[in-house]
């Protein structure tokens, strides 16, 4: 089969591999129609993330239809069509139990190597990297996944693909980084990056409740679709001094909560970010954490502060003071998607949102490197990339 292929920092290939096969007796394998190019891929494209190899699949956002199950498998069977969260959970173990699906305890089977990093080891994920298990991803034909019976959701005939593929990551991240908001009545949230992580948050935010969204980014076609598509007011960081503006808009206070929707490559203005590039590009620290330790600052006393973006190691210069003194509340995670998988659905189901809206380039599988590039680079007005196979 085709498979979209790391094969070192800035260079994916798509490649033709040998095609999956049923490992264990609660695998599946799905035939892929849709896959979609992640900001989390852009770590992986980018080389922030350790233990890559050359030859691993990417794609963590994947849908398509069922060609084989194992025998142990009950809750789907071949020729359902399917969505399958990027987190691949036992949904047996206490974490699955508890609903907390990305820490799932048994699906990465390299956790002694987490456990060194983090402490303890989270769930494994489709296509991103060794630490996280080493399963292939789903920018490919054909994908292997693990316990079928937990992850894959059946979807409804009457929707597209384009309209379900992102229940797959971004649509439950973008709502997961809201809800964690615990959003009241009259609540101002700010959301850092108009990215399609932050475009979600947005949306949720006022799915949830909010009263006003404050969306902050540089690039005017993804700040024009905060605006149009989410009725966001906008700050360009590059333009306005964004704490001071954020205190202005919010009569001296601070938005309520803030969300991180950037995560390790934040790009910043001035002595601070040239800091933070320069230790990164030397592997003194992992992460890039400007627009953390903007939100941190923003927020308003006794505020949250959540953050949906991607961080890998450790990072310099955390605001602590600033964080216990004021009472600020963080709250983090890798989607826990099998969580979200069926009332976002039903969202979509009643049309009180349709996710397509963000997808602005279609490629064949084929194409996948020149759609990796548009998308981190920002070019073609890029927002999000689907991939077809065939
Ligand atoms: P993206 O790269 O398309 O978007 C990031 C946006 O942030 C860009 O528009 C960029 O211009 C903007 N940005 C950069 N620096 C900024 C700053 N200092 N202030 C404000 N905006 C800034 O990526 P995406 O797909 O939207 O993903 C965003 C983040 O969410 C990534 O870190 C990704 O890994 C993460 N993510 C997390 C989960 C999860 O489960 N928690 C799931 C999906 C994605
Ligand atoms: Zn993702
Ligand atoms: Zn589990």
């Amino acid at each position: 089969m085709k498979a979209t292929c790391w094969m070192g920092t800035g260079n994916v290939q798509v490649l033709e591999v040998p095609d999956p096969k049923i490992l264990n007796t609660h695998d599946c394998i799905v035939r892929v129609t849709a896959t979609a190019i992640c900001g989390s891929d852009l770590h992986l494209f980018d080389g922030l993330v350790p233990s890559m190899m050359k030859g691993d699949i990417l794609g963590h956002e994947f849908m398509g239809e069922i060609v084989e199950v194992g025998p142990g498998v009950k809750n789907v069977k071949v020729g359902d069509r399917v969505i399958v969260p990027f987190p691949i959970s036992c949904g047996k173990c206490w974490s699955c139990e508890h609903e907390l699906y990305s820490v799932c305890e048994n699906s990465n089977p390299n956790a002694w190597a987490a456990e060194k990093m983090w402490g303890y080891s989270p769930a494994g994920l489709f296509g991103y990297s060794h630490l996280l298990g080493g399963f292939a991803g789903g920018q490919a034909e054909y994908v292997r996944v693990p316990f079928a019976d937990v992850g894959p959701l059946k979807v409804p005939d009457e929707l597209s693909d384009e309209q379900v593929l992102f229940l797959t990551d971004i649509f439950p991240t973008g709502y997961m980084a809201a809800e964690n908001c615990n959003i009241h009545p009259g609540d101002t949230v700010a959301v850092w990056g108009c990215g399609p992580v932050g475009q979600f948050a947005i949306k949720s935010a006022y799915l949830l409740g909010a009263e006003r969204v404050i969306a902050i980014d540089r690039y005017d076609y993804r700040m024009r679709m905060a605006q149009e598509k989410g009725g966001a007011e906008v700050l360009d960081y590059e333009k306005v001094d964004v704490i001071d503006a954020l205190k202005e808009m919010t009569g001296g206070r601070g938005p309520d909560s803030c969300i991180d929707a950037v995560g390790m490559e934040a790009h910043g203005t001035g002595i601070a970010f040239a800091y933070d590039a320069a230790k990164q590009a030397v592997r003194l620290e992992m992460d890039r954490a400007v627009a953390l330790r903007t939100a941190i600052q923003a927020c308003r006393n006794g505020g949250t502060v959540s953050v949906a973006g991607v961080y890998g190691g450790f990072v310099d210069k955390m605001p602590m003071g600033g964080i216990m003194n004021r009472g600020l509340t963080i709250k983090t995670g890798q989607t826990h998607v099998q969580h979200y998988t069926r009332p976002l659905l039903d969202r979509i189901q009643k049309g009180e949102i349709d996710p397509s809206y963000i997808i602005t380039h279609r490629l064949p599988l084929d194409q996948a490197s020149h759609g990796y590039e548009i998308f981190r680079d920002k070019l073609e007005d890029c927002m999000k990339v689907v991939l077809k196979p065939q």
